[in-house]
């Protein structure tokens, strides 16, 4: 029989109202995998559940398990990113740094790896030195697919291996050569291609280093995108509507 309460650190993804007081909130968990809880009583400005169930929160959670959901009983905040609700240019960055995470995470394993990654991207954005928002989210999403077991294959042609590929083929899951490529394939840089594999290979920490032009972005971005759409269904992202607002036209 499963304990009756239980405790992890956990990511706080989404968080709404709920009822009268309460607030119902989405954590990504180092032990649980993704889940949603109710945190009774939030709402009161007395509540001592109230520091911690803001979005952008990192903290350590007690819940005790109810008949169709858990209940929050107690938590520590550890840190929490104050700066992605006051900076309206961060804010949608942080938002799909969050999405992300959380539609590739739908299991209730133990996420450790999901989780250190989503919070090395949160400390990231809001630290001084902080990467180029867009680019670390290109990083982000490869890297978060590569967890999930869902990257399209970027290292050369998915068929005959050669590594003149620079056909993407969104349904097939990668790059082609002209010669194994369908007629679905879209024809992309080789400077996108060379950017994709560096995300991929360098620790989140680092890919403040890497230089990359707005087209590349750009490009990797509808890769990504159309990627996403063939292959995980993850519905729509509310981020990538704000991050449209803040981003300037190329
Ligand atoms: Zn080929």
């Amino acid at each position: 029989m499963p304990e009756r309460s239980y405790k992890t650190d956990a990511l706080v993804l989404y968080s709404r109202n709920l009822g009268e007081a309460d607030r119902l909130i989405t954590l990504l968990t180092w032990e649980k995998g993704k889940l949603t809880a109710v945190a009774r009583g939030a709402r009161k400005t007395k509540s001592r559940l109230a520091a911690g169930v803001d979005l952008f929160t990192f903290g350590n959670y007690q819940f005790h398990r109810g008949r169709s959901l858990d209940l929050i009983t107690g938590q520590q905040v550890k840190e929490h990113f104050a700066a992605f609700r006051e900076d309206a240019g961060l804010y949608p960055y942080a938002l799909f740094l969050s999405e992300i995470a959380g539609r590739l995470s739908n299991s209730a394993e133990p996420s450790p790896e999901p989780c250190a990654l989503l919070l090395q991207g949160w400390r990231l954005l809001s630290g001084r030195d902080r990467p180029d928002p867009a680019l670390l989210c290109r990083a982000f999403e490869l890297k978060m697919m590569e967890l999930a077991g869902f990257c399209p294959y970027l290292q050369g042609c998915l068929q005959c291996g050669t590594a003149e590929a620079f056909l993407f083929s969104p349904r097939r899951g990668g790059l082609f050569c002209p010669q194994c490529a369908e007629s679905d394939a879209l024809r992309v840089s080789a400077g996108t291609v060379a950017l994709a594999r560096r995300l991929l290979g360098t620790p989140l920490a680092r890919v403040k280093l890497i230089r990359s032009s707005a087209r590349q972005k750009k490009e990797l971005a509808g890769m990504a995108a159309a990627f996403r759409r063939y292959h995980l269904d993850i519905g729509k992202l509310r981020s990538l509507e704000l991050i449209r607002l803040v981003e300037p036209a190329p």
